[in-house]
């Protein structure tokens, strides 16, 4: 059985602190015992305030974005040790977002998903096709090759301290949402992909979530297809109670009870 595991990427939002500490703090109360890995990626400068509200919780701290490089003159990145310092448990490596806007590769999310199992962080790692990848029936082959690439040399061992978020380009930030056949269909041949290059366990072992415009609405449905093992949520959670009811929607999906 593969524990659920949901995760908020807050993007560049939340424009103060408090505001920051506020939803923590609402969303710990109100998901207190669900068993379901639960994450929150909130904006660099607000993750000191962050883990400081999640102290002694079951949430766990994620980051957006690291650094392959531990320190040194690499002005405007942060580091993975510095994650780790500040309280991080996993990072979010290769959004959709960081590919398109900011020239990320695959070569790149290599280096980073590296860097993160050197120092502890468990990497969400995504990838996903866009509207015009998909129109020309590429997805397969775009996911196979993010995989392929951004996966490159990971051990078995490796393969077992990462999460993979599948994230098709054009659900995200857009109220499109995959259908939960559409969903299932790239999951399972993601899930085929490590079988063939990782072997069974590794296969059956690896968490793959869901992202793009997962709402308290559709959450059920698409965490009930077999090889949905969670959800990368951004708009919805930025909210306490939607993203709260994401969680409680995976946790019925996959019938899993405190
Ligand atoms: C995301 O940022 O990874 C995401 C899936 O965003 P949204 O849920 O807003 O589509």
């Amino acid at each position: 059985m593969r524990r659920p595991i949901i995760a908020g990427n807050w993007k560049m939002n939340m424009a103060a602190a408090q505001e920051a500490v506020a939803l923590v703090t609402q969303l710990r109360a109100s998901v207190n015992g669900v068993p379901v890995d639960v994450v929150v990626c909130p904006p660099f400068p607000w993750l000191a305030s962050v883990a400081q509200s999640l102290s002694n919780s079951s949430i766990a701290l994620g980051a957006q974005d690291l650094f392959w490089e531990p320190q040194g003159a690499f002005t405007g990145e942060v580091s993975p040790t510095m994650l780790a310092g500040v309280g991080c448990r996993y990072v979010i490596v290769g959004h959709s977002e960081r590919r398109q806007l900011f020239g990320e590769t695959d070569a790149n999310v290599n280096k980073k998903l590296q860097a993160a199992l050197r120092y502890g962080l468990t990497p969400i790692v995504c990838v996903g096709e866009t509207l015009a990848q998909r129109e020309r029936n590429e997805t397969a082959a775009v996911v196979r090759e993010q995989v392929r690439d951004g996966l490159a040399s990971l051990s078995e061992q490796d393969l077992g301290k990462i999460v993979l978020a599948y994230e098709p380009v054009w659900a995200i930030g857009t109220g499109r949402t995959a259908t939960p056949e559409q969903a299932q269909e790239v999951h399972a041949l993601i899930r085929r992909l490590v079988q063939e290059r990782w072997g069974g366990a590794a296969a059956q072992g690896i968490r793959v979530q869901y992202g793009g415009s997962v709402t308290a609405a559709n959450a059920l449905e698409l965490l009930r297809q077999p090889d949905v093992d969670g959800a990368l949520v951004g708009g919805a959670s930025l909210k306490a109670d939607a993203f709260a009811a994401i969680i409680q929607a995976a946790a019925q999906a996959k019938g899993v009870t405190a």
